[in-house]
């Protein structure tokens, strides 16, 4: 068993996102009252009433925005370890980022960091990511985008 745990410490952008229905297609028995009728099936017949397995086309809510797109747009220099309840969570990922302080505890040594003043890191970071939190604000929306500080623990 692996862990991959993290802790992240400054600034990071909150961005509330919206659900909508999205139009998705999968390979399965075309028959509405059929059992098989929503199982993904890799057969040609179904095993179950031996109908011609196609593609047929269904619905399911998906976040409005997604942010696996928004990560190519802005080239991966802000990650989103966190994408759930309807937030997505995004830190800085810059190598000359000096906004945050990130840890893996697996190499942490005693000690201590002191904040000096979180609202001036906020500022540094607004000013830092600036082109990277347009982006967030065209894609999520103006008031959907709160840039705040805090402690983002990761882990898998
Ligand atoms: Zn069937």
């Amino acid at each position: 068993m692996s862990i991959d745990y993290s802790i992240y410490i400054g600034p990071f952008v909150r961005c509330k996102v919206e659900k909508k229905e999205v139009e998705k297609e999968r390979r399965t028995c075309p028959h509405k009252n059929c059992r098989n009728h929503d199982k993904r099936i890799s057969t040609a017949f179904c095993s179950f009433c031996g109908s011609k397995i196609e593609e047929v086309k269904y619905k399911e809510e998906a976040d409005a925005v997604n942010w696996g797109e928004v990560s190519e747009k802005i080239k991966d220099t802000l990650v989103c370890p966190i994408h759930k309840n309807g937030e997505h969570i995004w830190i800085g990922n810059r190598i000359d980022d000096q906004c945050h302080l990130s840890y893996d505890p697996t190499e942490l040594e005693s000690g201590y960091d002191v904040c000096q003043d979180w609202m001036s890191e906020v500022r540094s970071f607004v000013a830092f990511y600036v082109e990277e939190i347009r982006v967030l604000r065209q894609e999520y929306g103006e008031t959907d985008v709160v840039v705040l500080w805090g402690i983002i623990h990761t882990g898998s």
